[in-house]
């Protein structure tokens, strides 16, 4: 018998979910300063989601989310473990630029959580990686703090797993050890991929 998964969104598909996001003003950050909403980015089936904290002053320019310096770097970490920006899903806890790149506040997050929902929910990752506090604390409902909670392995909805790992720009902040570290955390984020992927594929065809 195949159970097909109802996925709960006010939306009523990807792409009106980015339609509404697009034009979206329900916070602050909708009229300070922010030139465009940076909704996300690469494959909306990708088993493997990114989440960060917030558009920057490059994303903020071009409307895709990791393009400046982090970006540069995240792009890299991917590539080490095999995959290319177009394989995996992209995304910020909030999507409009906060002003001078200050933390997002704790009603924008609020606010904009809908469509971080929704994009996790349309897309079903087997995998998702969490950049930074603002993203983990949000997604694994936790206080503790990144340092404590990273490269561990977390069930995330009926059939993923949360790994948190430290915010790119963290690491270009911090330098070696967290450089390692995050390497280190991506390894884990392959094979579990790895493993979830061939879970769930397994757990289909015995359904089929
Ligand atoms: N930092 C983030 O958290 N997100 C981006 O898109 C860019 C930098
Ligand atoms: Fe809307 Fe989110 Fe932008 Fe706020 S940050 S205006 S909730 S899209």
């Amino acid at each position: 018998m195949c159970v097909s998964l109802v996925v709960e969104s006010p939306f009523a598909s990807f792409e009106e979910l980015e339609r509404e996001a697009l034009a979206c003003t329900k916070c602050p950050l909708a009229t300070q300063g922010r030139s465009q909403v940076v909704f996300g980015d690469g494959d909306p089936a990708a088993d493997l989601v990114f989440v960060g904290e917030g558009p920057g002053a490059e994303e903020d320019k071009q409307g895709i989310p990791f393009v400046g310096r982090a970006g540069r770097l995240l792009t890299g970490l991917i590539a080490d473990i095999g995959l290319r920006r177009d394989d995996v899903y992209i995304a910020n806890v909030v999507k409009c630029r906060p002003p001078g790149n200050r933390d997002p506040l704790p009603d924008e997050i609020e606010a904009c959580r809908p469509y971080l929902e929704g994009q996790l929910g349309f897309i079903d990752p087997a995998v998702v990686v969490t950049l930074g506090n603002f993203a983990t604390k949000l997604l694994l409902e936790t206080k503790d703090g990144i340092t404590k909670l990273r490269g561990r392995e977390f069930p995330f909805r009926q059939r993923g797993v949360l790994i948190p790992t430290l915010h790119p720009s963290a690491v270009l902040r911090s330098g070696g050890t967290a450089l390692a570290q995050a390497r280190a955390d991506f390894v884990r984020v392959k094979r579990a991929l790895r493993r979830v992927s061939a879970e769930r594929a397994s757990a289909e065809g015995a359904s089929a």
